[in-house]
């Protein structure tokens, strides 16, 4: 038999679609021409497991690259082609073999058909100037055929010797396009799309010893109960070139409502300050698709490492048909839901392991919370602050009471919870609350200010979050009401510098004033200076405490002695709100001596 004929399906304007869409992404064309390979092995199993054909289980696939000839080949050993299926499924581009096979043998399983997605064979066109394939089908008697074409418009078709079951596809790679016949470049591609396929994959065999380069059982499509924990960390390693141990990981299995596998490791983070990109590569029965997909994975979880494989995602689709897209939204939904579990019952049932974990895992859930609300719902009990005695606290012991909307209109609050952000730079504040009694949680990471505004959105009649230093007053006040006659002379004494003036009655007595600043102010200035709207800072309070002998001491003190002392109260307090000018510095200086020599004098 020998033939020649047009390819029908217009794919001289097929070709150059093809080539430019995927031009950034060429390299997928070894996934589709192995997944074809692997494909022809699983239906031959699958006829063989129901005795419509023999084969002895030798199944494999073998890559071959050869730089002299600029080619690269690909080789299986699986169900062949006819003449006639060469034909349909290779000439006439529309039909799609695979969707006819999964019709006609969905009764031995129906699963493990790989490679109904993507282009297929024709993207190999986006390297190659010519394929041929050589193919003998599993049928007694059908001969051997030999196709080529140069993937414009017409092809050859002829009989040929190829003495065994399979097919091998030879690419005549473009001159551009040398790098695919070196073995150092096919053998990474192999290791990134095709590390998991079902059958053992062979680069370059030369005899006895040969090892596949891929995996065909990755521990994720194992039961997790078969599973050791060494192998979970020795398949983390490998699989993501990370040396450093997980925390800990979730094995995802299930069969209904969808199919899905995978395993999500919690890796430690090395920097606090920014988020790390984690790699959560999806699969579709064993073939790579590709990294990081949000409209699958939801967006916070790719701060993790690991692999989901999916065969129930329409991966044939555009992503924007993927968002929407029942299925993908539920598998989206149980994965988030799986995460969330896992962490409660490593909360409830390992608290020391959980928060010892916790500064690794602290970013993500916060971050996951804030972009997923059911997330949130899941896991709000467990998020936990480190109080000012150094313990861990879940942050919902902070919340009080709802208010009801009657009670918020005589004028109550949610209840009111104080943050550290900074230990070093409010330490006095932090000593006040502790001689007080009174208790603060730390929240000095860069997602908190974020997640603290969050908390307040979701439990706006619970919780109102205060830094330290803001309405320090409304925590350490004692009943007494205001001195006016302190204030009148503090506000005289510090006219110039802009400052409001309260005099109360604080818990502590140690302190003489302290700064306040308003919490809404506050986040008003760092948004503009976040955003960087300019803007001079939050107004600031000076808060004076009538409960500190020297306070009281200034109203029986003459005028200037007393000025002098009051802006040195002033500058204490501001000092241990924030850093001072190099004036203020210098006038703190000369009035420390002046006082010191004074104090001296009256020794
Ligand atoms: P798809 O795999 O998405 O159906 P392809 O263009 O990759 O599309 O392949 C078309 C068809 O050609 C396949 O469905 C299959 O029937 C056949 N085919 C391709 N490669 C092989 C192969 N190595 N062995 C047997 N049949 C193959």
């Amino acid at each position: 038999m020998e033939k020649q004929g047009n390819i029908k399906i217009a794919s001289e304007n097929m070709m150059p679609i093809i080539k430019k869409w995927l031009y950034s992404d060429k390299d997928i064309f070894l996934r589709e021409i192995v997944a074809n390979a692997s494909d022809a092995l699983t239906k031959l199993k699958k006829l063989t497991a129901l005795g419509e054909a023999q084969a002895d289980g030798d199944y494999r696939i073998t890559v071959t690259t050869n730089e002299e000839e600029n080619t690269l080949t690909v080789e299986d050993n699986g169900i062949g082609m006819s003449a006639e299926e060469v034909e349909t499924y290779i000439t006439q581009v529309a039909f799609s073999g695979a969707a006819n096979f999964v019709e006609k043998y969905e009764k031995a399983g129906g699963d493990g058909i790989i490679g109904h997605f993507g282009l297929g064979f024709y993207s190999a066109y986006m390297v190659s100037e010519r394929i041929e394939i050589f193919t003998k089908s599993y049928r007694d008697g059908e001969p051997a055929v030999h196709w080529e074409s140069d993937g414009n418009s017409t092809y050859t078709l002829k009989d040929c010797d190829k003495e065994t079951r399979g097919t091998k596809i030879v690419m005549h790679l473009a001159q551009e396009e040398k790098e695919f016949s070196k073995e150092g470049a096919i053998r990474r591609l192999l290791n990134k799309y095709c590390a998991f396929m079902p059958f053992p994959i062979y680069l370059n065999p030369k005899g006895e010893e040969d090892k596949a380069v891929n995996t065909t059982e990755p521990l994720y499509i194992k039961q997790p109960k078969d599973c050791t924990e060494e192998e979970y960390k020795t398949f983390y390693r490998e699989t993501f070139s990370d040396f450093n141990e997980p925390l800990f990981w979730i094995h995802l299995n299930m069969e209904y409502p969808f199919r899905l596998k995978g395993i999500l490791y919690f890796p430690k983070v090395r920097k606090q300050v920014e988020l790390e990109r984690g790699q959560v590569k999806l699969y579709c029965n064993q073939v790579y698709i590709a990294d990081n997909i949000k409209e699958v994975i939801p967006e916070f979880l790719t701060l993790l490492n690991g692999v989901i494989d999916c065969p129930d995602i329409p991966l044939n689709v555009s992503r924007s048909f993927l968002q929407n897209d029942a299925q993908v939204k539920k598998i989206a939904k149980h994965i988030s839901k799986k995460v969330a579990d896992k962490l409660v019952e490593l909360f409830k049932n390992d608290r020391a392991r959980y928060e010892s974990c916790w500064h690794d895992l602290a970013t993500f859930v916060k971050f996951g919370c804030i972009k997923d609300d059911e997330f949130y719902n899941r896991v709000k009990d467990i998020i936990i602050y480190k109080n000012l005695s150094g313990e861990y606290v879940p942050v919902t012991s902070c919340f009080g009471e709802e208010v009801s909307e009657e009670d918020a209109k005589n004028g109550k609050e949610p209840q009111k919870a104080y943050y550290v952000s900074d230990e070093n730079k409010q330490a006095q504040y932090i000593q006040m609350f502790r001689d007080a009694a009174l208790d603060a949680i730390v929240c000095d990471t860069y997602i908190d200010p974020h997640f603290i505004s969050y908390l307040e959105y979701k439990n706006p009649t619970r919780v109102r979050f205060l830094r330290i230093d803001a309405e320090v007053d409304a925590a350490l006040k004692e009943e007494g009401g205001e001195d006016e006659e302190l204030k009148k002379l503090f506000e005289e004494a510090l006219k110039e510098k802009k400052i409001k003036v309260r005099c109360e009655k604080l818990k502590n007595t140690s302190v003489p004033a302290v700064v306040n600043v308003s919490e809404f102010m506050r986040r008003m200035a760092e948004m503009n200076t976040f955003y960087d709207l300019g803007g001079d800072g939050a107004e600031v309070t000076l808060v004076v405490n009538t409960a500190n002998a020297a306070v009281q001491a200034l109203k029986g003190a003459n005028e200037a002695e007393r000025n002098l002392a009051i802006e040195q109260i002033y500058l204490l307090a501001r000092m241990n709100y924030k850093a001072l000018s190099p004036e203020e510095l210098g006038v703190f200086t000369t009035n420390t001596a002046r006082l010191i020599e004074k104090y001296l004098q009256n020794a």
